[in-house]
């Protein structure tokens, strides 16, 4: 089909590394090592509600409302509470060990590498991410797919986040590729589509799940071996 692309930025989270099965068995891990059983009794709402406090710290270090520790410390600060735990040492000791060992997880969303491996010959591949550069780079060092990319560009380094048009823009401009030659791909309609829209750049709408969105994606898939059809 179209072959005038010859650069493919990736979103990182959700689209390629598998971020809810790593953050929950990260999450399980720390139910066991700080031997927090009893209190929380309810694995599902403790994974389910840290994603939901996830978002919502990320927003405000987003907007700029606050730092750094903040939001890894806040994040679970919050999630706690729900469980009636409230020592501010132990939500310290938690926020290190997520942010050490949930980058190490590997698990990928399906079809990921099998995908990376066609693409990786053909195009340039770079990724774009909302994060900091040493966790975002760990997880694709540690799920051993830093390998086919030749930059990762994260929102910490380039001082704008997606769905910013600034990172789009910075990130295409600082490897020389032509806009028009340049394609997203990622899992959220707001960070992964809208953005590259308004910079004007073509997307690739990674939904899996199915969800009806208000703006229309260049092209839409449910499973990433799709894009093997037309790229
Ligand atoms: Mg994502």
């Amino acid at each position: 089909m179209l072959k005038r692309y010859k650069h493919l930025y990736f979103d990182l989270d959700l689209t390629l590394w598998d971020f809810d099965s790593n953050s929950a068995s990260t999450l399980l891990q720390i139910i066991d090592e700080f031997a927090l059983k009893d209190k929380i009794n309810d694995q599902a709402k403790f994974i389910d509600h840290f994603k939901l406090y996830n978002d919502r710290v990320w927003d405000l270090y987003r907007s700029k409302k606050i730092n750094k520790h903040d939001l890894r410390y806040e994040r679970f600060r919050l999630l706690f509470d729900e469980f009636g735990i409230t020592d501010k040492n132990l939500i310290e000791q938690v926020q290190d060990f997520y942010v050490m060992r949930a980058p190490t997880k590997h698990l990928l969303v399906k079809g990921a590498r099998e995908v990376l491996e066609y693409l990786y010959p053909k195009y340039s591949l770079y990724i774009i991410t909302n994060g900091f550069q040493e966790i975002q780079s760990a997880k694709a060092l540690n799920s051993d797919i830093a390998k086919y990319f030749k930059k990762i560009f994260t929102s910490d380094k380039v001082g704008f986040a997606k769905p910013d048009r600034r990172i789009f823009e910075y990130s295409v401009k600082s490897v020389n590729a032509l806009k028009k030659e340049c394609l997203f791909i990622g899992d959220d309609p707001v960070n992964d589509v809208e953005g590259p829209k308004k910079y004007g750049m073509d997307q690739v709408f990674f939904n899996p799940s199915g969800k009806t969105i208000e703006i229309k994606p260049t092209y839409e898939i449910k499973d990433l071996r799709e894009l093997m059809s037309f790229l």
